[in-house]
């Protein structure tokens, strides 16, 4: 077996082709004009076949399909990193052999061999279906002996070519025997247990998961996407389909192409009615189909002077390797057509002999011409999977009649060509057939296999059990009531900031308000319009600006400078130039704040850095910046983080919302405390919004056994290495490095892109968390994944690698759901608990592009909540613009209570 792009395996037993040209024989040619297909006819036989492949394929039309399309369980094509030692047993072909492969794992693709013949004596083979399989395990031992490896454990491929109901690669069902064997007891039993039991029996060390079974009973076989099998679950990757193209035809399909000799032929045959494409094409009846051509033609007298002998008249004694003689370029042709007449106790003339060699030609070139249908049928399936313009392909080719005579794969081969010019094709005869292939394909099992528990093991670090989940539950919580608390307060990786927002809008709050929303991936400034009366009536103008990383990194007062000038830029546009509207600041970093207008920024998070304002007052930040500006004056009304906007915003429309959460850039989180649990605030009253700044969690060591090597990468090389550590598991900033240094890893350990260490993959920030949603995508094809892949510049990505990129980012972005489903199930429960409730219900207005746009994100997070808080009853309500929206929602309530004299 060979690969490049794609690898196809074909079993041509017959026909005979040949460059120099048979003279024309007008009586022969009229004869058999039937036998002789044009071009056009050749692409309508192709086309046939193709529905015949869909129809296989589909669920709905298998059952009735002539052509089955058998799931082999090969997922993987030889990719020159196989290695190692193999064994392979050969039963059904001509011999029994037992073989050792070695495969070198040097990127040539370089196998050896040695292999030894054993007989399979009669009795054997007509006898129990026990004494044959202990036959076999004893020339399997027999072998070991010889070769000194007695106790060596080995992997073993078994080629079984009988025709087979494989069920998994080491599980094969023996459907009939052929070819002579009958051994009692094996037809419907798994071929694969009964040699391992004989095995067994002998107390033969072997690693017997490694047995896997080849049946070759197939005409061809290719590799097709698991999407288009329908009969399988699992839409990823790719399997080889054992076409089993023989039975083509046997509900009519070529009926109109089948001749009165073929008809004859088939009537005469074991298996009448059956295997009609294989009796056209295959080297079991090549040579029967010219015997009973020339019988009848020497029946109308047109050849031997109307004479026949009982050597032509009997079935099978016009073998097909006489036409490989025949049907030659040597100037011996004629003369071996003469010898093989005699043979036949003929006395051919020389324009008989002539004309045999005619019929030859004739046959094995229609048998040629129709191998070559089915095969652009299968090209064409596999350019249309890839969606290539072009396809590049080896086909590998076995076949007795194919490898003796050159004639017919160039006739063959040349006719493919014709048909498929857009193809890049390239045959490769197949050396010592099936079980060399047999030792390739467990090798690629292997190999595979041990990629595969390679990769599982790496995965399995990002997985976490229900046990995990509830330890990361269990300590949140912990940390809650610690950050709460006045005396543990400081030390708590959880800051529980109170807001000072201790009321959500009663749908009478109105006014113009103008909004500031800074802290996410863009600036932006908002005039809100609240009507009073109905809720839902807000109306918003908005205009988002950008800001440069030069000033995030820079100076605070270049920061805020720039704010004042895009907050000037907003009222011009407008039209609103020197307007004092009360303002909200939608300031989303941690902020420590004793009233409403005020807000200590903490610390920065999400790519800020700039300098001079962390323990400063934001609000007194930008009132500077205002001043200095001089162009207008602002009436700062609230500093608000954009959770508490979602909230809030949320709250409008749905009062049961107490809850505000973001997965977008970062991750955060508020909900309403009561107030006597709120003890850095003074009084027991009422309730007041607390932010978590929860993606702090994680800073005093409580996610350490959680955290893998890949986060502590992206930790490390974060704006703030050790800050953040949840939020660095979880948002939307961090997902894509970590899926990066993940598929790094794999790169280095050959189990990605062929070990081949793709450049792009080291540039920092270069796979964003928006292609996890894009890769993840149901409705994406393995093709998509591709060009994503490509467009990131990591080409040359195979089938595997795209599945396999499939799988991290699921990985990846299951654990960040199901971290973030564990942090909220502690928050609803503390809710919970803090009211004294049996049942809690609750909505949580949520924002963030993570959580709106990934695909499975807000599902798994629910699910992992819904576990982990079964005494809550959880709502999610999707925050449109909560962070502009809400603020001003807050500047509105807080003008309101203003009026009434409250305090908000
Ligand atoms: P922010 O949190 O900055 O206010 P967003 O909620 O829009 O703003 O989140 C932006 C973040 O969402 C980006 O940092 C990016 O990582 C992530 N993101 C963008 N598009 C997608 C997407 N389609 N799927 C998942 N995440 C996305």
């Amino acid at each position: 077996m060979h690969i490049t792009l794609q690898c196809l395996a074909v079993k041509a037993q017959n026909a005979l082709s040949h460059k120099y040209v048979v003279a024309k024989d007008i009586k022969v040619d009229k004869f058999m004009h039937q036998f002789q297909l044009s071009d056009q006819t050749i692409m309508d036989i192709s086309l046939r076949f193709r529905r015949e492949m869909d129809k296989g394929l589909c669920r709905d039309t298998n059952p009735t399909a002539v052509v089955k399309m058998l799931p082999t369980y090969v997922h993987s094509t030889p990719d020159g990193t196989e290695q190692g030692e193999f064994l392979a047993l050969d039963l059904g072909g001509s011999n029994f052999r037992v073989l050792l492969v070695r495969v070198m794992g040097n990127g040539e693709q370089k196998v050896e061999m040695e292999n030894q013949i054993y007989d399979i004596p009669e009795h054997i083979m007509r006898g129990s279906g026990s004494k044959l399989f202990d036959h076999v395990a004893d020339c399997l031992a027999n072998f070991l002996e010889k070769k000194g490896m007695k106790n060596k454990k080995l992997p073993l491929g078994f080629t079984f070519s009988f025709p087979c109901q494989q069920t998994k690669l080491d599980e094969s069902f023996l459907l009939s025997w052929t070819k002579g064997f009958k051994s009692s007891g094996v037809e419907g039993k798994d071929v694969v247990s009964l040699l391992r039991k004989s095995i067994e029996k002998r107390g033969c060390i072997m690693n017997y998961s490694g047995i896997i079974c080849l049946g070759t009973g197939t005409n061809a076989c290719y590799m097709e996407h698991m999407r288009n099998i329908e009969l399988l679950d699992g839409d990823e990757g790719r399997m080889c389909i054992n076409t089993e193209w023989g039975a083509f035809g046997d509900d009519g399909a070529l009926e109109d192409i089948r001749t009165e000799i073929d008809r004859e032929l088939d009537a005469g045959s074991l298996n009448s009615g059956n295997q009609l494409f294989e009796k056209m094409v295959s080297g079991m009846y090549q040579g029967e189909l010219v015997r009973l051509i020339l019988v009848k033609m020497a029946r109308e007298h047109l050849m031997f002077k109307g004479k026949t002998t009982p050597g032509l008249l009997t079935t099978g004694h016009f073998l097909t390797s006489y036409i490989y003689d025949i049907d030659t370029e040597k100037l011996e042709g004629l003369a071996s057509t003469e010898k093989v007449l005699r043979g036949l106790d003929l006395d051919p003339t020389a324009e008989d002999c002539k004309a045999t060699r005619r019929v030859c030609h004739i046959i094995s070139k229609r048998a040629a011409h129709l191998c070559a249908a089915t095969l652009v049928a299968l090209l064409r399936q596999i350019r249309d999977n890839k969606a290539a313009e072009k396809l590049r392909t080896t086909i590998g080719v076995d076949g007795s009649v194919y490898k003796n005579h050159n004639a017919f794969s160039r006739r063959l081969n040349k006719m493919v060509r014709r048909l498929v010019p857009d193809c890049d094709v390239r045959f490769l005869l197949s050396q010592h057939g099936s079980s060399k292939g047999a030792a390739m394909v467990t090798a690629v099992a292997f190999r595979f296999a041990a990629q595969q528990a390679e990769r599982q093991r790496i995965l399995d670090t990002l997985r976490l059990s229900r046990q995990q989940l509830l330890e990361v539950k269990r300590r949140m919580s912990e940390q809650m009531l610690r950050g709460l608390s006045k005396q543990t307060h400081e030390q708590s990786s959880l800051k529980m900031l109170p807001t000072y927002v201790r009321s959500t809008p009663d749908g009478t709050e109105h006014g113009d308000f103008l909004a500031l929303d800074l802290g996410g991936s863009s600036f932006r400034v908002l005039l809100v319009r609240i009507e009073s009366g109905e809720r839902n009536n807000v109306d918003m103008h908005h205009k988002i600006y950008s800001i440069p990383q030069e000033f995030m990194q820079g100076t605070g007062d270049e920061l805020f400078s720039h704010i004042v000038t895009c907050i000037a830029d907003f009222l011009e546009y407008m039209g609103m130039r020197g307007a004092s509207l009360p303002l909200g600041f939608t300031f989303s970093f941690p902020c420590h704040q004793s009233k409403l207008d005020e807000g200590i920024l903490l610390q920065w998070t999400k790519g800020f850095k700039a300098s001079g304002c962390e323990g400063q007052d934001v609000v007194t930040l930008l009132k500077e910046a205002t001043r200095c500006k001089g162009e207008f004056d602002l009436s700062f009304v609230a500093v608000v983080n954009d959770t508490v906007g979602t909230m809030m915003t949320c709250g409008y429309e749905d009062c049961q919302c107490e809850v505000g959460l973001i997965v977008g850039t970062g991750t955060n989180i508020c909900y309403m405390e009561e107030m006597q649990n709120v003890e850095l605030v003074e009084g027991d009253d009422g309730r007041m919004c607390v932010n978590m700044e929860w993606g702090a969690f994680g800073e005093n060591g409580e996610l350490d056994d959680f955290c893998t090597k890949f986060d502590q990468e992206v930790d490390e090389f974060s704006n703030y290495p050790g800050k953040q550590r949840y939020e660095k598991m979880i948002s939307g900033m961090y997902l894509g490095e970590i899926v990066r240094n993940v598929l790094i890893e794999f790169t280095a350990k050959g189990l990605l892109f062929r070990g081949k260490d793709p450049e792009r993959l080291r540039t920092r920030g270069i796979f964003e968390t928006k292609f996890l949603s894009q890769i993840e995508s149901d409705r994406l094809a393995m093709r998509q994944i591709r060009s994503i892949l490509q467009h990131l510049g990591l080409t040359g990505s195979t089938c595997d690698d795209s599945v396999l990129v499939k799988e991290v980012c699921a990985v990846v972005s299951r654990r960040a759901a199901q971290l973030c489903g564990a942090g909220l199930a502690a928050v609803v429960e503390k809710i919970r608990q803090s009211r004294n409730l049996n049942q809690l219900s609750v909505t949580v207005g949520v924002d963030g592009t993570l959580y709106k746009r990934h695909p499975h994100f807000s599902s798994i997070m629910q699910e992992t909540l819904q576990d982990l808080a079964p005494q809550c009853q959880v709502t999610f309500h999707k925050s449109e613009d909560g962070s502009g929206k809400g603020a001003a929602l807050i500047t509105a309530v807080a003008c309101r209570m203003d009026r009434c004299g409250q305090e908000i």
